[in-house]
């Protein structure tokens, strides 16, 4: 084997074949100045087909360079087409997602994927049909300048041998204006002259966005260095727009300059101009942004350096986290349907009138069961706390779930369980601190990418192991990934606990001071011998003994999981079997350890906790008469208005709807028509309804579409609240816009329901949020998640969030705090409890005529679930295919005779769609996988559901591959 080289195979494009139509404007010339109404790009245009163009393979030889990565060496070969490409590329966040593309047909992001690691090649690279940005990285340079000059007209003038500027003001002003960096750091990757320097100034753990700032060569100060009238001052810009090219936003270096500026002046603001912090509304990771305010200014967003969940660091959804509140279709009022059948505007007082004499006459008529609600983990826990309070208190409905039990629900009730209570265990710092870290079901190097990051701070050298059907981003950095069958997990854990139980390598004292059910669990292990489950799970008995004996070499081993458990058909027993194996090496409780479930919205855990919908406030039971008689102590409401049973589950409503006992349904932000398991039997159903009442930020959901009545809500940044994060941290949301129009805060609607209703004196004490978390923090009181200790909302705002519990006894000694440090758990013995289940057959298996077994999940870093925010947003766009797209192996793709690119139909025994190809050799053979961000996604899912969690089985369904020839 060389050790000297290695080969690279790269696909390029031929340079003779025009890839863009030059007739196909993106940037109109006329608009110079940058004008926020006009809309500049079409997004639907597109302004080039990626497959038009591409070559045969090219061979290159790359040197090894030790700690060289693909995108270095990708970079290489650029330098050996055209000698003044040469730079360094230094990114260490791989939070952008820019640099996707095909390495030996595995979707990796190529700046984190070591050379060394793909020994002893050839290494096949091939970019990504349907992403725009690393692909160019592989292509010469005409093609280059052919799109920036389709983005800036002006670059002709620019490009002038004297090197003269030729910008009129009126270009300048339009550049200076776009403000929207996601400070990604790829510009700064791609430009020879700020990378010529070997050597960065500041401590080595700074990002490349903050050794952008900071940058040395910059005498003018941080964030003067790229203005493009000062290149001249550096050594001269070589005006080869790589900065502009590479940017996900496709926009100008100078107005990065901007945001790099309020980077670094983030906790200092400049004069006028106000900072506060408010928690992401997006994922549960609960990263703390900063909101800079300026009268007349629209508000702009950075990471919040000091907060201690994300460090100064965000990923792409949290810098564009405004976007989605000036998209045009925000719903700025109410819409009622006419006779005719179509949404017309109406006032706010027509639109409560409508809701309470539809809802009351069904009431009257079917009996109160008969309207439901299906709410969020996306907004605040005083107002999921209110409607909860609302709804079952004052309005006489039963039956209330929300979207968490299609991502949580697992979790909640495996921890109930197990635990005694639903109570994740850990805190962020587990990451940093363990040293072998297991990740089970979780790609979390792309949906928890700031968990990642903290992971990356761990200096224990720590063992990574996935656990994962497919090969994906987070396997492929791993240091050791288990192919899994899919939902077999349960088989491997309980074979691990069978191997680490056989071979004594348990912490016999832990078990007998903190658990029970040891013994039973020993002899449910016993048919689960690495031999007895070596062909199930598709792994060798060598692996899971392995991993078995990683896990007992580990001092501080620590589980992770996420949907890839959840969302399964016997999703709580594997999750429990993950929490097993914690218990019976001790895992638990002290540094670095858990078992540890990462939850998916940036509200499920106050859902959990306080939406009132399947347990009463604070984990209560509606079931139980004394937890009853104690709320409505607390609340002062009569506890006979309480009702004695709990709510059906989501798939329960649903099936309440088919059986028309339910009549009436109120959906409150959440997109139930792209999102729920079988999707086409969900909407057929809402024909079953009487009325139908979405509220919402858009008006252009999937679910608006069946909305009988539409009532404009307001977003993220539009109101005050709460969240709760996955390591139980509440967090201050601050209102910095006023929402559009007449649209109202979730809070101020549901207070103008209860009014129009007539229960407005039950809840007469919640009078606006401050005073709904007072309440809050009451039921609270004595329970496991007590925080009685948190004095107002400027406690949490001092203190950068306070995880739960934190009774008035307490004194807030760290802000990374984890639970089970003394042994004791939530039972009423204290004890743990084991529980086993077994391997449950697929609910849908593939067979003969539906042969593929179809895996959703998340499709990358910049979209988060039906995007109806991240869609917003023109530079997450940029970072993610437009269209649905379905991953298939080599294998079966050349069975089938299809290619990357090509359209092939997909169906399921409930539907069918279209989608691109990707073939990509991260699935299994048999194995396909589409993006659950698509609506076509759910097209072809099969209703399966967990049987404890009433969780739906997303994760697994037979589907078959049409391929479409092209035309000859
Ligand atoms: Fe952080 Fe999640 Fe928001 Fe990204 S989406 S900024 S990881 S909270």
């Amino acid at each position: 084997m060389d050790t000297t080289h290695i080969t690279f195979r790269v696909k390029r494009y031929d340079p003779k074949v025009k890839r863009y139509d030059p007739k196909v404007k993106r940037y109109d010339p006329k608009v110079k100045q940058y004008d926020p109404k006009v809309k500049r790009y079409d997004p639907k245009v597109k302004r080039y087909d990626p497959r038009n163009g591409i070559d045969e393979f090219s061979t290159y030889d790359v040197p090894l360079v030790p700690g060289m990565t693909v995108l270095e060496a990708l970079w290489h070969i650029v330098d050996n087409i055209d000698g003044s490409l040469s730079f360094r590329y230094s990114c260490r966040g791989a939070v952008c997602g820019s640099c996707a593309v095909m390495i030996n047909r595995t979707i990796t992001l190529a700046c984190h994927m070591q050379v060394s690691d793909l020994l002893p090649g050839p290494v096949t690279v091939e970019p990504l049909p349907y992403f725009d940005v690393i692909k160019d990285l592989v292509v010469d340079m005409e093609p280059f300048l052919e799109k920036y000059r389709s983005v800036h007209p002006y670059l002709e003038t620019d490009l002038q041998p004297d090197g003269e500027l030729r910008q009129t003001p009126d270009e300048r002003k339009h550049i200076e204006h776009s403000v929207n960096c996601i400070l990604c750091a790829a510009c700064h990757a791609a430009c020879p002259l700020t990378t010529m320097d070997d050597t960065y100034p500041g401590p080595a753990t700074l990002t490349a966005a903050q050794r952008f700032s900071f940058d040395s060569r910059n005498e003018a100060g941080p964030g003067e260095l790229l203005k493009i009238g000062n290149l001249g001052e550096f050594g001269g810009c070589m005006k080869i727009a790589r900065c502009s090219l590479v940017c996900p936003k496709g926009i100008e270096p100078s107005e990065r300059t901007d945001e790099v500026r309020r980077w670094v002046t983030a906790n200092t603001p400049a004069a006028g101009e106000q900072s506060v912090v408010s928690v992401c509304g997006y994922c549960s990771v609960g990263c703390g942004l900063a909101v800079h305010v300026k009268d007349g200014c629209p508000p702009t967003v950075t990471p919040a350096v000091d907060y201690p969940v994300n460090k100064g660091r965000c990923c792409p959804k949290g810098w564009e986290i405004l976007a989605p509140l000036t998209a045009p279709d925000r719903a700025a009022t109410p819409y009622l349907k006419n006779d005719q059948g179509k949404l017309e505007a109406v006032d706010w007082e027509a639109a409560m009138e409508a809701f309470t004499d539809r809802f009351k006459r069904i009431q009257e008529k079917y009996g109160p069961e008969s309207v439901a609600f299906i709410s969020t983990g996306q907004i605040p826990t005083e107002e999921m706390a209110l409607l909860g309070c609302l709804t079952k208190f004052g309005m006489g409905i039963v039956h209330g779930d929300g979207n968490t039990r299609q991502c949580m629900a697992t979790a909640v009730v495996s921890y109930k369980q197990a635990f005694g209570f639903d109570a994740p265990p850990y805190t962020y710092r587990d990451l940093e601190e363990s040293d072998v870290l297991v990740f089970v079901g979780a790609n979390s190097f792309i949906s928890h990418p700031i968990l990642w990051e903290r992971m990356r701070l761990n200096s224990n050298r720590p063992e990574v192991i996935v656990v994962d059907p497919r090969r994906t981003a987070t396997a492929r950095v791993a240091s050791r990934h288990y192919a899994v069958k899919p939902k077999t997990d349960i088989a491997l854990f309980n074979a691990v606990a069978h191997v680490l139980i056989e071979n004594g390598w348990i912490d016999r004292k832990f078990i007998d001071e903190h658990t029970s059910g040891f013994e039973a669990l020993r002899e449910h292990l016993s048919r689960f011998a690495p031999e007895a489950v070596s062909k199930t799970t598709g792994l060798s008995q060598e692996a899971i003994v392995d991993l078995a004996r990683t896990i007992h070499e580990g001092k501080r081993v620590s589980f992770w999981w996420t949907m890839g458990v959840n969302q399964s058909h016997i999703g709580v027993r594997t999750a429990q079997s993950i929490i097993n194996c914690a218990l019976l090496t001790g895992n638990i409780g002290r540094a670095g350890t858990g078992a540890n479930s990462i939850t998916g919205q940036c509200n499920a855990m106050g859902s959990r906790l306080f939406s009132n919908t399947t347990s009463l406030l604070a984990g209560y039971d509606f079931k139980n008469p004394e937890h009853r008689q104690k709320i409505a102590g607390i609340l002062e409401i009569d506890p006979g208005l309480i009702p004695d049973t709990g709510s059906w589950s989501y798939d329960r409503i649903v099936d309440g709807i088919e059986s028309e006992t339910i009549k009436g349904l109120w959906i409150i932000a959440t997109n139930s028509a792209h999102s729920w398991i079988n999707q086409e039997h969900l909407r057929r159903l809402f024909g079953n309804l009487e009325f139908v009442v979405v509220q919402d930020l858009f008006t252009s959901t999937e679910t608006a579409a069946f909305a009988d009545l539409l009532l404009p809500a307001a977003g993220w940044g539009e109101k005050e609240g709460t969240f709760i994060n996955s390591e139980r941290r509440i967090s201050r949301v601050r209102k910095v816009a006023d929402p559009p129009g007449e649209a109202l805060s979730d809070f101020d609607i549901f207070k103008l329901v209860a009014d129009h209703w007539g229960c407005a004196e039950l809840l007469k004490a919640w009078k606006d949020p401050e005073a709904a978390f007072q309440i809050l923090k009451e039921t609270s009181r004595g329970t496991p998640c007590d925080i009685t200790g948190i004095a107002d909302y400027a406690f949490l705002d001092a203190n950068g969030g306070v995880q739960w519990p934190f009774a008035e006894s307490d004194q807030l000694t760290s802000h990374e705090r984890r639970l089970f440090t003394d042994g004791r758990f939530y039972h009423p013995d204290g004890r743990a409890k084991f529980l086993a289940g077994d391997v449950e057959p697929l609910p849908e298996q593939p067979d003969e005529e539906y042969p593929f077994l179809l895996i959703t999940g998340r499709g990358s870093v910049s979209q988060f679930h039906t995007q109806t925010r991240t869609g917003k947003s023109a530079g997450l766009r940029n970072l993610y295919p437009e269209t649905v797209y379905v991953e298939i192996n080599p294998a079966d793709a050349d069975r089938l005779g299809i290619a990357s690119g090509e359209p092939v139909g997909i169906s399921s025994r409930r539907g069918a769609v279209q989608a691109a190809t990707m073939v990509v050799d991260t699935v299994q053979p048999g194995q396909v996988f589409m993006a659950m961000h698509y609506p076509e996604t759910n097209r072809l899912t099969f209703p399966a559901f967990d049987t404890y969690s009433r969780q739906p089985a997303y994760k697994a369904c037979a589907v078959k591959i049409v391929p479409k020839r092209r035309k000859q």
